[in-house]
């Protein structure tokens, strides 16, 4: 019997309603017990003082590009990025070459993900093919693809999302919408506002995503379906969704690190690096996805992690990729900007890393429960520094916080109790 203990570590596991020193133990691969001084008969030892021991984080949006587009990302360099984060379970979206709108590609991409034995990799298979018909949605989750998605698009057929929400709800898997009325976005290159207009950029307007959120919600609640709502960033579309979750509609959301960190203002100079869909996008709409994490309307905290080629980012902010990478960032950014101001304290933002986005789609992971796999993150919250995206695992560069200072770094990560991460270098 192989056993580890983890000790003196400030553990914070929100689903077990641990917040505070203790030690972890863990036996042949899971999570064995929690609890203050154990003194197991024998155990690797790792001194965990002045550390933050939380479990492994749960990101539900990651752009793994794989297959078809290996030159921005891999599963393997994507999944490496996310332990250098301290994210032990992703969730890739669908929006590959071929798109993973089909049973060999998810077996492909999560028969690939095990060979690797890095971080766990769980998929997202599309909900449509080409937004024209339904795709295979029993055989995509009976190949494993834990949710369906068309994100990058929304569907825009309304017809077409409503038998979707049916099909979802018949074979029991979350339906994930990219909130965007294609006809209001199209053209805009970012949030419509002071901003776009100093930049003489077209904008697109808050009501692109909350008619959106409104159409998913009216069609998910006339179904009975389950719906996520990826990154949501206006204030009033948050509204909406708090306003259905207290109807009862079974409606989860996620926001990004950078809509909770970020304003338009990232675009002046025309930075490439902040164009992105949905668009960064006012500061009471920041203050309104803080107030969505506090009073749980907002569950999950995802990145959207979207790598491109540094020569793409290159074009005029017009016509540039849009997206930012965020895997080695994301628990930075939260402890920065959210739980060193105060804004949320630090048991509820590690919920919403962990145990929220594991529930809002079902994942078995998110919490250091005994009989847990042994999936735990170890951060040192105190480390001060300037994200240089050239020193990144992931393959793309194009980090909206390049060159800002940020307070936090994984040093230690464990996948089902095997070191995967070590004093900050991926093994
Ligand atoms: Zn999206």
């Amino acid at each position: 019997m192989s056993a580890l203990l983890i000790a003196n570590g400030h553990v914070v596991d929100p689903a077990g309603k641990v917040d505070g020193i203790a030690d972890v133990l863990v036996e042949n691969g899971v999570i064995a017990r929690v609890g203050k001084n154990l003194k197991p008969k024998s155990a690797q030892v790792v001194n965990a003082k002045g550390k933050l021991v939380t479990p492994g984080l749960v990101d539900l949006h990651v752009h793994l590009r794989e297959p078809g587009r290996e030159d921005k990302e891999t599963i393997e360099t994507g999944l490496r990025a996310a332990l250098a984060g301290g994210i032990t379970s992703v969730v890739s979206m669908p929006n590959t070459t071929p798109e993973t709108d089909n049973q060999t590609v998810v077996e492909f991409q999560l028969s690939k993900a095990r060979k690797l034995g890095l971080a766990r990799l769980f998929v997202a298979g599309r909900i449509t093919k080409g937004g024209q018909r339904i795709a295979e949605m029993w055989e995509l989750k009976n190949t494993g693809a834990v949710a369906v998605t068309d994100d990058g698009h929304d569907v825009d057929d309304a017809c077409l999302l409503l038998h979707s929400l049916e099909w979802a709800k018949t074979f029991d898997i979350p339906l994930i919408t990219h909130a965007e009325i294609a006809s209001l976005s199209h053209g805009g290159v970012m949030h419509e506002g002071k901003v776009s207009q100093l930049l003489g950029l077209q904008g697109q307007s808050a009501n692109t995503e909350v008619l959106a959120i409104q159409k998913s919600i009216a069609l998910a609640e006339e179904v009975g379906a389950r719906l996520h709502i990826a990154h949501v960033t206006t204030a009033r579309g948050v509204d909406e969704i708090r306003r259905a979750q207290k109807r009862g509609v079974r409606v989860t959301a996620e926001v990004t690190p950078q809509h909770v960190s970020l304003t338009h203002e990232e675009c002046l100079g025309w930075n490439t690096s902040a164009k992105m869909h949905p668009p960064l996008r006012e500061e009471e709409d920041v203050r309104a996805m803080h107030d969505a994490l506090r009073d749980g309307t907002l569950t999950a905290i995802a990145t959207d992690h979207a790598p491109h080629l540094v020569s793409e980012k290159l074009l005029p902010f017009q016509i540039a990729p849009v997206g930012t990478v965020g895997l080695e960032t994301s628990f930075a950014v939260v402890n920065t900007y959210l739980i060193r101001k105060k804004v949320l304290p630090l048991k509820l933002a590690i919920e919403r890393m962990t145990s929220g986005p594991a529930s809002a789609l079902g994942l078995p992971a998110g919490t250091l429960r005994p009989g847990a796999a042994a999936d735990i993150s170890i951060f040192d919250p105190d480390i001060r520094w300037i994200v240089d995206p050239w020193t990144f695992q992931s393959k793309g560069r194009n980090s909206v916080f390049a060159g800002k200072t940020l307070y936090g770094k994984a040093t230690d990560v464990f996948v089902g109790g095997v070191p995967k991460l070590r004093d900050g270098v991926v093994l």
